[in-house]
C-alpha cells in the first residue's frame, strides 16, 4: 500500500528554523493532529513527528490505480465529524464540503429485501414495520439531544455525565446491551442494529458494542453519515493548515523509536498504542504500569479491499445504491455468529463486510466510467489473507454482475495493515479491543488515562478514551490534560 497521495499539492513540511519544540507530538492521525491544534493554539511551539511519508494516519487518500480516481486508504465515512472537537474547529467554515446520503447505511437481507436506515427517522420508522415504533423510541430522544449525547459518548469518561442524556443512554444500554435484552422482533431492525454496533468489532447484547450502536446509530438520523468532498485526506489537510498557521512544524518520514530523542520538549503527546510506548520507552516505565500496558488487548481486525470499477455496483435492490455505507452480514443471527467466531480468531466463510461507493455521493470522485469502491471485512487479528476474492464474492452475491465491472483491485491483509500503520496491531483498526472493560479503562485503569508515569509524557491515540473513530477527541482530551498538568492551564484555547 502506498502512503503517497498523488493528488496532494507538494507541500514543504521541513522546519524553517532550528527552533526547539516546547511540545512534541508523535504520530499525525486525527488524534495527534487534534492534540497539536490545541497545543499550538495555546501558544506552544509544536513539532509533530510522523513515521510515514505523508501525514494523516487513518485520514489518507490516494490514487491507487488511476490518476483521476481517489481512494480512501483507511477511513471513508465520517459521522464522527459531529464530535465536539470538530464542531468547535468548524470543518465546514474552513471550506470542507460534506456530502450526506439520504440513506445513511443499509443491510441487504434475503432476495431483494433490505433494511434501510434513512437519515429521515420517520421514514425509517415506516420502513421497519412492526419494529418501527421501537426503533423510533430508541433513537428519537437521542436524535433530539444529539449534541449532548455525542458529548457524553465521546467524553473523557472522567467528568460528571450530563443529564438527562446519561439516563437516556443508560436505559438503552439496559434494554439492548444485556443478555436478557428483548432486542427487535423483525429481521430488518435487528439487522440494522447488529450491523451498526459491529463497527468496533462486537455485537449486541455486548454493552460496549451497544454503546457504539447508539452513538453511530443515532447520528445516522441526526447529522447523517457524510463523506468529505475530495476524500478523507481533506480533513487532515485542514487540521494541518491550522497547525502551520499557528507556527507548528511537521516532520514526516520521522519515526520516533526512543522517547529520549524528544527530551528537549517540555511536553510529549504520543499518538501511539501501548505497544508503541513500550517500544520507545519500555525500560523507563515503572514495572506495574509496563505490565498493565503489556496486558492491553487487541481484537478483531480488518482487511481492506479497494476496487476500481466501470459502473456503480449493480445491487439487486437499487435502494442500496442510495446508501453511503452498505453492511453485508446476512441476517442478524448470522452476523452475530460470524462476529463472535472472528473475535475468537476463527476464519469464517461469510465475514462482516462494509462497502462504500464515494463516487455515487461525491461527484468529484468518479471520472469517465471509473468509480472507486472502498470495502473492508472483519477477520481474525493478524490474518494474512488477501481479502479481495472474499469481498468480491460477498458483493457479487448481492449485486450479480459486479465482478464484470471490476477494472482493477488491491487487497491489504490485516497483517499488512499493521505494517502500514503501527496503531493497528494485527490489523485491529480500533487500536485496542472495544470490550466492556477496555471501552472504559483505556489503556488501563488510571484516574487520568492520558498521563503516563513519565513526567510530561501523555498518550493521545484511539487507545485512550473515547476510543476509535475520526473524532479527534482522544487528542483533544489528552492535550487538555497536558495543558492542565504541565502548565496549569485549565481553559482550552478557542478552536475557531
Ligand atoms: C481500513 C480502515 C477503515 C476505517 N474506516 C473508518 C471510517 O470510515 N470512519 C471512522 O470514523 N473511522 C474509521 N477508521 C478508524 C479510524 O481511522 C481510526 O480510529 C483513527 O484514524 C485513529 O486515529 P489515531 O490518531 O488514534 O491513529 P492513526 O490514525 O492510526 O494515526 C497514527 C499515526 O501515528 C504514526 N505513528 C505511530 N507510531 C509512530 C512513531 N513511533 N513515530 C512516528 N509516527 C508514528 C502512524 O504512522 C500514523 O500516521 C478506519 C480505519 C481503517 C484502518
Amino acid at each position: 500500500m502506498s502512503t503517497h497521495s498523488q493528488h496532494s499539492q507538494p507541500r514543504d513540511f521541513r522546519p524553517k528554523e532550528t527552533d526547539e519544540a516546547e511540545a512534541a507530538v508523535v504520530g499525525t492521525g486525527p488524534n495527534g493532529l487534534a492534540a497539536g491544534v490545541v497545543l499550538a493554539r495555546s501558544g506552544l511551539r509544536v513539532h509533530l513527528y510522523e513515521a510515514a511519508e505523508t501525514p494523516g494516519g487513518g485520514l489518507r487518500s490516494a490514487a491507487l490505480f488511476d490518476e483521476s480516481v481517489l481512494h480512501d486508504v483507511c477511513s471513508a465515512v465520517h459521522p464522527l465529524t459531529a464530535s465536539p472537537f470538530f464542531r468547535g474547529f468548524g470543518l465546514l467554515r474552513r471550506g470542507l464540503r460534506l456530502h450526506t446520503p439520504e440513506i445513511s447505511y443499509a443491510h441487504p437481507l434475503d432476495g431483494t429485501d433490505s433494511a434501510l436506515a434513512w437519515r429521515d427517522l420517520d421514514r425509517t420508522r415506516a420502513h421497519l414495520g412492526q419494529d418501527g415504533p421501537a426503533w423510533y423510541r430508541l433513537m428519537e430522544p437521542l436524535v433530539r439531544r444529539s449534541e449532548r449525547v455525542t458529548e457524553l459518548l465521546l467524553s473523557d469518561q472522567r467528568r460528571p455525565p450530563p443529564f438527562p442524556e446519561a439516563a437516556l443512554v443508560a436505559e438503552r444500554l439496559l434494554r439492548h446491551g444485556t443478555p436478557l435484552s428483548p432486542g427487535f422482533r423483525g429481521t430488518r431492525a435487528a439487522a440494522l442494529f447488529a450491523g451498526v454496533a459491529a463497527h468496533a468489532g462486537g455485537t449486541p447484547p455486548d454493552p460496549a458494542a451497544t454503546a457504539v450502536g447508539l452513538l453511530l446509530g443515532h447520528l445516522a438520523h441526526a447529522n447523517g453519515w457524510p463523506i468529505p468532498e475530495g476524500g478523507s485526506r481533506r480533513i487532515a489537510d485542514l487540521l494541518i493548515d491550522d497547525l502551520l498557521a499557528h507556527g507548528a512544524r511537521l516532520h514526516t518520514r520521522h519515526p520516533v523509536d526512543d522517547l529520549r530523542q524528544l527530551r528537549s520538549a517540555r511536553v510529549v503527546l504520543l499518538d501511539v498504542v501501548p505497544r508503541g510506548l513500550l517500544a520507545m520507552a519500555g525500560s523507563l516505565l515503572p514495572d506495574d504500569y509496563r505490565r498493565r500496558l503489556e496486558r492491553y488487548r487487541h481484537g478483531t481486525a480488518a482487511a481492506k479491499a479497494d476496487f476500481l470499477v466501470s459502473e456503480p455496483i449493480p445491487w439487486s435492490d437499487p435502494a442500496l445504491g442510495e446508501a453511503g455505507t452498505v453492511h453485508l452480514g446476512d441476517g442478524p443471527a448470522a452476523l452475530r455468529a460470524a462476529e463472535r467466531a472472528t473475535g475468537r480468531g476463527e476464519r469464517v466463510r461469510a465475514p462482516f463486510v462494509l462497502v462504500s461507493e464515494p463516487g455515487r455521493i461525491d461527484p468529484t470522485r468518479a471520472h469517465r466510467g471509473r468509480y472507486p469502491v472502498w470495502a473492508y471485512c472483519h477477520v481474525p487479528n493478524g490474518d494474512t489473507r488477501d481479502p479481495v476474492e472474499l469481498v468480491r464474492r460477498r458483493i457479487e452475491h448481492h449485486a450479480p454482475g459486479f465482478s464484470d465491472t471490476v477494472l482493477d483491485s488491491t487487497g491489504t491483509s490485516a497483517a499488512r495493515l499493521a505494517e502500514y500503520d503501527p496503531n493497528y496491531p494485527g490489523g485491529d483498526i480500533s487500536s485496542g479491543a472495544v470490550d466492556p472493560v477496555q471501552a472504559l479503562l483505556r489503556p488501563t485503569a488510571r484516574l487520568n488515562p492520558y498521563a503516563t508515569p513519565l513526567s510530561g509524557v501523555y498518550l493521545c491515540s484511539a487507545a485512550t478514551p473515547p476510543g476509535p473513530g475520526v473524532h479527534g477527541m482522544c487528542g483533544y482530551w489528552a492535550a487538555r490534560a497536558a495543558l492542565r498538568g504541565e502548565f496549569g492551564v485549565r481553559t482550552p484555547p478557542p478552536l475557531d
